[in-house]
Formats: structure tokens, sequence, C-alpha cells
């Protein structure tokens, strides 16, 4: 198996390359040349075994054998025995024929961790068969942050900087970060927007000199390993529910678009899945692309799901790809017009392919807090703000034909403020992680300049 690039401009690489490279030369994001199909009794055949099993059996399918199985599995069993939960991602129950897929049980509260904790084992393994060393350069709009200093430190081969948008995340998920005392660990709070951390941190990455004198990497889900291992819930929680015999839609609080796009590649692997909703909060691009077929940014609001305050989804462009029939200077085009102006028309016949899986829905704050007190008041179960989106989108798209799994992407104990507020409630916070309020913080002040972050990186990877 190959990676090729969205943009069609960057030569193929293999697994380990595309995983440590992050985003492709030619600025595009890199996705498999083809996608790997089950049939439906191998997905049957799921049913009941380990989760981190399930892992190694579809991740692996994406490494072109650049990694040895046994290597895949020892990986997959250490990453998923840090979640709390024997399941890793269970399912509950809360309405006739919806469900909630807990994927907050990893050591940051959040469904980051799912990704992240196999992400680091992987650079462990590839940076030290390579005895190579690389700095990994990570915006945050605030749990990938927690989750990438989680997984990363104190690891020999990796430096991580994480740069997030100062003022606009939870406390709780700033001192995931700024507690860690590692010193391959620098957390920047950044004057700006998600988006403008974003962005510094693509400027970083096509700037040639700093990219080699560093050795740059990114664990943002443009790093295809992720999305490779949130693939590996869907089938897991559908099967749970009767797939492959049975068909399930899923509905997922969406930012960068890489939890959503995990799930097209689920379905395009053989997964029978009905209907994908992209379920934003008011920050809506993506909800607008689907319905008026109009990928425009807006202005980003600040809302009680953080993160996902973005208004530039990172991985619609590996959809748009597809969707355009894999034509990499079209995608070229359509998304350097976006970095500049700010908006694209989806061409006509790739948005009626989007809608054969997609519905986008947009949650406004109001319907996101009495989502959060109803949730509690039928069933008990206290939900955090993004997941409150996602199940507010479950209850307003209807009947999508199919059971409903809506996934829970944080722990409610991640936004206490957010959650006290709607249910007049504070969630607890899990022993493991109630000593963090304790700790100091360690964390620098930058403005929003690729220049000066530039330096700093730099300055960090050297010292
Ligand atoms: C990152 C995140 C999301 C959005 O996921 P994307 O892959 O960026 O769409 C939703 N909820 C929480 C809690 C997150 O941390």
């Amino acid at each position: 198996m190959r990676y090729v690039s969205t943009r069609g401009a960057a030569p193929a690489v293999g697994f380990t390359e595309a995983v440590l490279a992050g985003l492709a030369p030619d600025g595009g994001l890199y996705i498999p040349d083809a996608w790997p199909t089950l049939a439906p009794n191998a997905i049957a055949a799921f049913a009941g075994r380990p989760y981190a099993e399930v892992a190694a059996d579809l991740i692996g399918r994406f490494t072109g054998g650049e990694i040895p199985d046994a290597d895949m599995a020892e990986m997959c069993a250490e990453a998923y025995a840090t979640f709390s939960h024997p399941a890793v991602v269970p399912l509950t129950q809360i309405a006739p024929g919806a469900f909630i897929a807990e994927l907050f049980h990893g050591p940051s509260l959040a469904f980051k961790d799912v990704a992240m904790q196999l992400l680091a084992r992987l650079y462990d393994h590839i940076l030290g068969r390579q005895k190579r060393r690389q700095t990994i350069l990570c915006a945050t709009s605030g749990d990938t942050g927690g989750a990438a200093v989680e997984a990363f430190r104190g690891r020999a081969n990796v430096r991580v900087v994480a740069l997030f948008p100062e003022g606009r995340i939870s406390e709780v998920q700033r001192r995931f970060m700024t507690a860690a005392d590692e010193k391959n660990v620098a957390c920047v709070a950044v004057a700006g927007t998600f988006d403008d951390c974003q962005a510094i941190v693509k400027d970083a990455f096509q700037d040639n000199v700093l990219r080699q004198a560093v050795d740059l990497s990114g664990v943002n889900s443009i790093n295809f390993a992720r999305i490779a291992a949130q693939i590996v819930y869907y089938f897991t929680s559908a099967v749970a529910l009767g797939a492959p015999h049975r068909s399930v839609a899923f509905c997922v609080p969406s930012g960068n678009f890489g939890d959503a796009f995990a799930g097209y590649a689920a379905s395009r692997m053989g997964l029978p899945v009905t209907r994908i909703v992209a379920a934003t909060n008011s920050n809506d691009i993506l909800a607008r692309a689907f319905q008026d077929g109009r990928y425009a940014r807006g202005g980003v609001a600040a809302t009680q799901s953080p993160a996902m305050d973005i208004q530039s989804a990172s991985n619609f462009e590996r959809l748009y790809f597809e969707c355009v029939r894999r034509d990499g200077v079209e995608t070229a085009r359509a998304f350097t017009a976006f970095a500049e102006m700010g908006a694209i028309e989806i061409p006509p016949q790739a948005l009626a392919t989007m809608r054969e899986l997609f519905t986008g829905v947009a949650v406004s704050e109001a319907q996101t807090a009495r989502t959060m007190t109803a949730t509690l008041n039928e069933t008990g179960q206290m939900i955090d703000p993004h997941t409150a989106v996602g199940v507010a989108a479950l209850q307003m798209v209807g009947d999508l034909g199919a059971p409903v799994i809506a996934f829970s992407t944080a722990h409610a104990a991640k936004f206490p403020e957010a959650v006290q507020a709607a249910t007049g409630q504070t969630p607890a916070l899990p022993g493991s992680v109630a000593a963090l309020a304790k700790k100091p913080e360690r964390f620098d002040r930058l403005p929003a300049d690729a220049a000066a972050i530039k330096a700093y990186v730099r300055a960090f990877a050297e010292s």
C-alpha cells in the first residue's frame, strides 16, 4: 500500500514515511492509494474480540507490511491498556435505537487518546529503528494537545511543541498539557484562535529550512495514522449492534472532520453505514458545506464545545479529493483558492457523492445546553457539551433507518463549567486525574505570528 497526496504533486510514499511526515510536501494530505476492503464474514468475526485485537487487525491493513504484525499487536495491546474501561470504547443506550459510544476512557479523557496512544508507540517504534529524532508541532483546539502530551511525554526520540489558543480552551484541557514537567514537552499559549494556530503549523511545514533543521512532524488529524486508529471504533461499535448483518448510522461531533472522515473510510472498507451525521456547533462550516454546497469560512465564535470551534476543517480536503474522483489537480486548485479566498463551491457531482453518506447539522448553544439537561434527566448520564452537540443532532435528523451511534468524544468532567451551567450539577474528575488541579503549570506565551513561533520551535528543538 502506498500513500498519495490529495494535491497530486508529491511522490507516493509508504506508511512509515506518511506517518512521520504528517502533511505531504505539496501541502496536501496523505491518503491510501486504495482502501482495503473486508468481506462480511471478516467483519462478523470481530464480534466478541478484544478491542486491541480488532485494532491490530484493521490498522495492520494500512501498513503495507512496513510494521511486523506482532509489533503492531503489541503496540495496540499497550496503547489500549491505558484506557480505564476494559471494553475500551463501551456502548450505552440512551433511547430506542439510539446509542452512545464512549470514546473518552483514555488518559486525557477525550477521544483523541484513542489515536494518540497508538501514534506515540508507532513513532517510538519507527524512529528507534531509524535512529532518528523528531520534533512534533501540534495545534490544538483543546484536546489534541493534552492527548499528545500524555502520549509523548518522556519519550526519547520525540520533542513536542503544543500550540493552543490562549483563553479559548477549558482549564482542565489546559492543565492536561501544562502540568507535564518532562523536558521534551513545550506548551505555547498563542494570542489568537485555533485556526490561527493551525495556519501557523501549516506555514511551518511548508518552510523547508525549518522542516529539515528540526525534523518536523505532525500529529494533528492531518496524520493518516490517526484516521486509521479512529476507523476501529466504527467497526467495534457497529458489530456490537449487529453489523454486518444490520446497517448502522453514526452521529459525530465534528470540528476538523478527522473523526467523521474515519467513518467514510470504514464505509469504503465494507462496513454497512447508512449515514454519517456531521454535527457542528455554531462554527458550522461543515454543516453548511453539506447543506448548500459552499465550503466557506466564517468568523470563529467561542462556544461551550471549544474543541469544535473551527472554521477550516482540514480533513474535508480528503473527502473532497475522494468525491472529485481523486483528481489531485482539482483538489490543489480548490484548497489553494480556499486558503486565499476563504470559500469554494463544491462541484455538483462531488456534492451529490458526499450527500450519499453525509448529512451536516449545526447545533446552537441553547440546544447544546438543553440536551445536556435532558440527557441527564432522561437517562441519568452526564454528557459533555461536545457529546451534547452530537446527541442534539441525532434528535434533529430523526429516523435514519438504522440504529444510530452518537460518539461521546469527551468526559463531562473535562468541561465542568459548561456542564454545571446547563445542569446545575458538577461532574467529578476521575480519581486518576484529580491531582492535576494542584500541579504547577508550565507554558510560554507568543503572538499569533508564524515567524516568532517558528523561531521558538527551532530554539526548543536545538536546546
Ligand atoms: C477533537 C474533538 C472533536 C472533533 O473531532 P474532529 O476529528 O476534529 O472532527 C470533538 N469533540 C472533542 C471532545 C474533541 O476533542
